[in-house]
């Protein structure tokens, strides 16, 4: 049980702001929601849920890949013009690091593993801005070195060309902060290396990367922040702030994937309200709709982080556990069953009430296609319904 985990703001969670029934908070209280639906959500991605987390990085990942492609073609392109500019000799070494390193951007394009794993990603981006950076250090530090009178261009915008990449991720401000001080480090290390830290042109380059990082970083969160909108309005239901049906079907088919492979266990709990039409018709559909999110609340503080609820139609739902047999299933199933009996819900100038909900619980079987295992859950919700309601049944 984690009664008290903080709201996110993108999680696909039970959501304050859309219910007007929700008592008033104080001023306080409206600042420490704030502070926790949305700068936590900003600033690192261990506010964010599972599902947003998987999405995030999936969208990062292919980014990088992109980049890394074009990283792979450019960067050996640029032999032509150093031909023109460097001498023989420097000109071997300097087109031997530019294929390596073009090579390595076409390896991190080409590898397209798990990308729905957000520290992969990071990895990946990691590695993006890794490999042109060493790549640019050493072809600097050597052409330093060498004889040259002066270094041909393209050679010194490669920090400032770097930090702005972090502009095309939507990226949290820990990630963005990580990968602006790791080249604007790299940067000052290589200058006081050189011995040129505390020259004019140092300091001028450095205050222009600063400056960068600063709008690269504004807009990898406005694109963070348009994502986590779009995510929202896509994945989740309105009334109850929960995942909607889409949301579900696609967590499920990757939560299966993962589990089939891995050979872990995936079990789905089907809830449907008992005699909703009669709460509907006794009290009214504003109270219904009540009902449908104090269902929703307590599913979400019944269920584990891992876990995915979501609204699957009208008043029924589905929660997708993940690494959890049937048994394991059937204690939190439990657990909410109980929860919807002792709720009380108020309604005007009548007695409050509880309401019940009959579950069918199915557990993933090695071969199984989701039709099948969402089949054999409906059969099971539809067992308890027959065998009284207010009950579990398994498949
Ligand atoms: P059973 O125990 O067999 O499930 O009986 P039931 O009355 O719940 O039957 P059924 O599942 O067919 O009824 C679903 C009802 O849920 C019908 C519909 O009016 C109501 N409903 C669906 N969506 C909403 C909603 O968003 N708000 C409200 N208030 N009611 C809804
Ligand atoms: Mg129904
Ligand atoms: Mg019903």
């Amino acid at each position: 049980m984690q009664q008290s985990r903080p709201p996110s703001n993108e999680h696909p969670t039970w959501d304050r702001r859309q219910d007007p029934a929700a008592p008033r908070t104080t001023k306080q209280q409206f600042l420490q929601r704030i502070k926790q639906e949305y700068f936590l959500d900003i600033l690192r991605a261990r506010a964010h849920s599972e599902h947003f987390r998987h999405t995030r990085a999936q969208y990062i990942s292919n980014r990088a890949r992109s980049i890394a492609f074009i990283l792979a073609l450019l960067i050996p392109a640029w032999i032509a013009i150093d031909a023109a500019y460097l001498p023989r000799q420097q000109l071997q070494v300097i087109a031997l690091m530019r294929l390596v390193t073009g090579g390595a951007c076409l390896l991190l394009g080409l590898w397209s593993a798990q990308s729905h794993r957000l520290w992969i990603s990071r990895f990946k981006l990691a590695l993006l801005v890794l490999i042109p950076s060493v790549f640019q250090t050493a072809a600097y530090l050597y052409l330093v070195a060498s004889p040259l009178t002066s270094i041909p261009a393209g050679y010194h915008f490669f920090p400032f060309l770097i930090i702005t990449l972090g502009a095309i991720f939507p990226l949290t401000i820990l990630e963005g902060g990580h990968l602006a001080a790791f080249v604007v480090a790299l940067y000052v290390g290589t200058a006081h290396y050189l011995g040129e830290m505390f020259t004019l042109h140092t300091l001028n380059d450095i205050w222009l990367l600063v400056l960068l990082a600063l709008v690269a970083g504004w807009a990898s969160l406005t694109q963070l922040t348009m994502l986590m909108r779009l995510y929202r309005q896509a994945n989740r239901d309105p009334l109850t702030g929960l995942a909607n049906r889409r949301s579900l079907m696609t967590f499920l088919k990757r939560e299966a994937e993962h589990c089939q492979s891995q050979e872990v266990a995936l079990s789905v709990m089907l809830f449907d309200l008992d005699k909703f039409k009669r709460v509907n018709d006794q009290y009214g559909h504003a109270v219904g709709d009540k009902v449908l999110k104090a269902f929703s609340k307590l599913a979400v503080e019944q269920s584990r982080q891992e876990d995915l609820v979501g609204r699957f139609g009208g008043e029924e739902f589905l929660m997708i556990l993940h690494n959890t047999p049937l048994a394991g299933a059937q204690r939190i199933g439990e657990r909410l069953r109980q929860a919807c009996m002792n709720e009380s819900i108020e309604v005007e100038g009548g007695e409050p009430f509880s309401f019940t909900t009959s579950i069918g619980i199915a557990q993933l079987q090695p071969e199984e296609s989701l039709e099948q295992l969402l089949k054999r859950v409906d059969e099971a919700l539809y067992a308890a319904k027959r065998g009284g309601r207010n009950r579990i049944a398994l498949a």
